[in-house]
């Protein structure tokens, strides 16, 4: 099925197989095989020297994964994909691979934690530098390049502030630097919001997310605009560093896709009901949400994304000891990092995500102590809302 004028809906669930290849199976076949048996061993060397394709041994390319690979490519509009591990591996695998000593990388002010601790050792170690810095403005990203940026590392929506950043004004300022883009778009996913229509070059996910989306894997992926430099990453860091995803949690990201579209209109949705419910509680300060009338860049969300997506943060009277209150007080949300899952979590990003970020750079990234950060389940809204309702009316 490689018919690209199907809907993008229709694509999540064909793109990449042909049930006639796979003795008709209509389910994606789990090809659970470390390596690849050759008939003769004239045709080994025929495969290692790229002369016909076929499987070598899994780390190269395994044919269930390959099916994941080339529908999230397509899901994404990039040219090639890469599954891994971990949405680390994939960080850390674009960021290895766009860098040597003596670069700096660009990010914006919110980065995820552990991205924030790779920069580190990259500093630490390699002598590759980074900024956190706004990237609003034109004025403030041309300010922000330096003349060995080789990287521009950009989150939005910010986690776990929500901060929106445009993804077009960046990767136009970055164009004519010759500077490659790579966007986070786990907090969006790829039915929300595609980075490389707007500009950028590479974009990953934490595929434990909203693409698994039921809390069962921990995977990565990494899309390219580019098939040509995806295969060249793909034979070289993501081959020698070893990152890659297990054909099993594969198989479980493809059954995990075709309902993407379906899960993330009622994230959304159910987002939207408890955001409405929130801002107008009287214990609320603060409340960070992309599709928030009164957020500043409420415009560049709209344009960007196709919906508000499932993740609200916000604040509440009080420091740690009144966030850890409220948490405690809840019933059917479950106390949990991670998100995009079918289950309503709710984190404390000041002593858990973000604990391991020195406290000046977690104020200046907005992360206070009372701050808390929800990832609006399936349930039905309404019981997320009585939830919430019965937690803050005993603060
Ligand atoms: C979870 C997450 C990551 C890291 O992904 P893992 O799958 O946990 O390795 C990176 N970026 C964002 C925005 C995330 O939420």
């Amino acid at each position: 099925m490689n018919n690209s004028s199907y809907s993008k809906e229709t694509l999540y669930i064909h793109k990449g197989y042909k049930t006639g290849k796979h003795q008709d199976s209509l389910s994606v076949p789990l090809y659970q095989t470390s390596t690849f048996a050759f008939d003769t061993a004239e045709q080994g060397e025929r495969r290692f020297a790229g002369e016909e394709t076929g499987g070598i041994y899994s780390r190269l390319g395994n044919p269930t994964v390959q099916v994941l690979e080339e529908r999230i490519a397509t899901m994404e509009l990039g040219g090639g994909a890469l599954a891994f591990g971990s949405g680390m591996a994939a960080v850390s695998t674009i960021l290895v691979h766009l860098t040597k000593s003596g670069d700096h990388v660009l990010c914006t002010r919110g980065i995820y934690g552990c991205t924030f601790g790779l920069l580190k050792i990259l500093n630490e170690k390699y002598n590759i530098t980074h900024d956190l810095k706004a990237l609003m403005t034109e004025e403030e990203v041309e300010n922000a390049i330096k003349p060995n940026t080789t990287c521009i590392y950009i989150e939005t929506p910010i986690n776990p502030t929500m901060e929106i950043v445009d993804i077009e004004l960046i990767t136009k300022i970055a164009k004519k630097h010759g500077i490659p883009v790579v966007v986070d778009n786990t907090f969006s996913s790829p039915y929300l919001q595609n980075p490389i229509e707007l500009g950028a070059d590479f974009v990953l996910h934490s595929a434990t997310k909203y693409i698994n989306g039921h809390g069962d894997v921990i995977a990565g992926i990494l899309v390219g605009r580019d098939k040509e430099q995806m295969e060249t990453i793909r034979g070289s860091v993501q081959k020698d560093f070893g990152g890659i995803i297990s054909p099993f949690d594969a198989w479980l990201l493809i059954r995990g896709l075709k309902t993407l579209h379906i899960r993330m209109d009622r994230h959304s949705e159910n987002a939207s009901t408890v955001f409405d419910f929130l801002k107008a509680h009287p214990s609320v300060e603060n409340i960070y949400y992309p599709f928030d009338k009164d957020n500043p860049q409420y415009d560049v969300a709209k344009k960007q994304m196709k919906a508000g997506g499932g993740l609200i943060s916000f604040t509440i009277k009080g420091g740690v000891k009144q966030a850890q209150k409220l948490m405690n007080e809840l019933k059917l949300i479950k106390i949990a990092v991670s998100l995009g899952d079918a289950e309503t979590l709710i984190q404390h990003p000041y002593t858990m995500t973000h604990s391991v970020v020195p406290e000046k750079e977690r104020l200046e990234m907005g992360i206070t102590e009372s701050l808390l950060r929800l990832s609006v389940g399936l349930e039905n809204s309404s019981d997320i809302v009585e939830d919430l309702q019965q937690a803050l009316s005993n603060m």
